[in-house]
C-alpha cells in the first residue's frame, strides 16, 4: 500500500481483520467469553481458518489466544473492535429507519462500516438521532422513497 492512502483511509485494520475484532466485541458483550467455534458460526468461515487468523490477530497484538480458555481482546484490540460495532449500529439504524429490507441493510453495512472516517459518522449519527425524534420527517422521507420505487 502506497504511503499517501493511509491518510485518508479510514481502515483501523485490514477489512478482515475488522470483522473479527467486531466478532469478538459483540460475543464477549454478548456472552462474556468469545470462543472460536462461536466466531465461526458468526463468520460463517471454517474453525480452522479462525484459529489461524486468530493466532495472526494474536501476533499483532490485538487479541491473546488461550486455546481451552478463548479470545480475549488487548486494549488496542477493544479499541477498534468498539468503533467498528459503533460504525455498524449507527449506520444500521440510520438504514433500518428508512424501512430497508434487513438484508439489504446487513449487506451493505457490512461494506460500508470499513470504509467511513470519523467525521462521517459523527455526520451520520446526528442525522440518525434527529430522523429518530421526527416521525413526521421519517414518515416524509418514507414516502419520498416508496415513490422512487
Ligand atoms: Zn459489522
Amino acid at each position: 500500500m502506497p504511503p499517501k492512502r493511509k491518510e485518508h483511509t479510514s481502515h483501523l485494520g485490514s477489512p478482515a481483520i475488522e470483522d473479527y475484532l467486531e466478532q469478538i466485541h459483540n460475543l464477549i458483550a454478548s456472552k462474556g467469553y468469545a470462543r472460536v467455534v462461536d466466531i465461526a458460526k458468526n463468520l460463517g468461515i471454517s474453525q480452522a481458518s479462525v484459529t489461524n487468523m486468530i493466532q495472526k490477530l494474536d501476533a499483532e497484538g490485538f487479541v491473546v489466544y488461550e486455546r481451552y480458555r478463548g479470545v480475549i481482546l488487548t486494549e488496542e484490540g477493544g479499541k477498534v473492535g468498539a468503533e467498528i460495532a459503533r460504525r455498524h449500529e449507527v449506520l444500521t439504524r440510520l438504514l433500518a429507519g428508512f424501512g430497508l429490507d434487513p438484508k439489504t441493510v446487513h449487506e451493505d453495512v457490512e461494506g460500508m462500516e470499513h470504509h467511513i472516517s470519523r467525521q462521517t459518522l459523527d455526520v451520520l449519527t446526528l442525522l440518525m438521532e434527529e430522523l429518530e425524534d421526527n416521525a413526521v420527517l421519517m414518515g416524509k422521507l418514507k414516502g419520498k422513497l416508496a415513490g422512487l420505487a
